[in-house]
């Protein structure tokens, strides 16, 4: 089974997560293929597989490179548009990699074909550009209802499931969170416990569910203080949960 997971950063505030067993490995949307390539060396291990979350070029663009030299089996969302994928996934396919299972939910909202890989077996979520550590992917291609509906698959899984998001965005996804909810206090404290990480250039990541549950807004918007927020930002009265989703996403977008 898997035993090991690290982050290889990438680009401004990207990650491509890595998954280990052994010497035995998987990637997790390899943007860049040359920062990929340098950790298998340094390290002495081989590529084995390569998970694809959405056609974005940050997560794709090391596809084909890898393909070449490795001839790892490459998983992805269906529709043929993604060149270099072997294996196209839909909502609750199960693939086996290096001995650990992993279910598949597809989580439009973000862009259309996005799609999350969640392994009971490491208790562990790769969820792309569709939930970041207090914030959500934009609505690039998707409607405020199925970013919800994604949102929720992912929010009901086991509270202890590690989240593993794509870019470090936690800190200013925070300071947006604090405005939406200024008075929860699990917030105030991961806020603190963030900036000092990132004042040391730390990785913020995995999260939790239990703390997404807890602190992300977007996975929150049943609460009070949240829903009249929202109805003041939009100045429209009696917004319901999708639509309280809707105008904190815009209200972020201007943050
Ligand atoms: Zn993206």
């Amino acid at each position: 089974m898997i035993s090991y997971i690290e982050a290889i950063p990438a680009f401004s505030d990207n990650y491509i997560w890595v998954l280990r067993k052994n010497d035995s490995v998987v990637v997790v949307d390899p943007g860049d293929p040359e920062a990929v390539e340098s950790y298998l060396e340094k390290k002495n291990l081989k590529l084995e597989a390569i998970l694809i979350t959405h056609h974005h070029y940050d997560h794709t663009g090391g596809i084909m490179k890898l393909n070449e030299k490795w001839n790892p089996e490459v998983y992805g969302p269906k529709g043929g548009h993604i060149q270099g994928i072997k294996r196209e996934l839909s909502e609750k396919s199960i693939i086996k990699i290096l001995d650990t299972e992993f279910v598949i939910f597809e989580t439009p909202g973000h862009t259309l074909d996005h799609i999350a890989y969640y392994s009971k077996d490491i208790n562990s979520l790769f969820c792309g550009d569709t939930l970041f550590s207090g914030g959500c992917g934009r609505l690039f291609e998707g409607t405020p209802l199925q970013m919800f509906n994604s949102l929720n698959k992912f929010s009901c899984l086991p509270s202890e499931t590690k989240v593993f998001c794509t870019h470090e965005y936690t800190l200013n996804n925070l300071k947006f969170a604090l405005e939406v909810e200024p008075d929860n206090l699990v917030l105030k404290n991961y806020y603190k416990e963030v900036n000092t990480l990132r004042e040391s250039n730390k990785i913020s990541l995995p999260s939790s569910i239990d703390l997404e549950n807890k602190i992300n807004p977007f996975l929150r918007t049943s609460v009070d203080r949240i829903k009249e927020n929202a109805e003041n930002y939009t100045k429209q009265a009696n917004l319901d949960p999708v639509e309280v989703l809707a105008a904190i996403r815009e209200w972020k977008d201007n943050f």
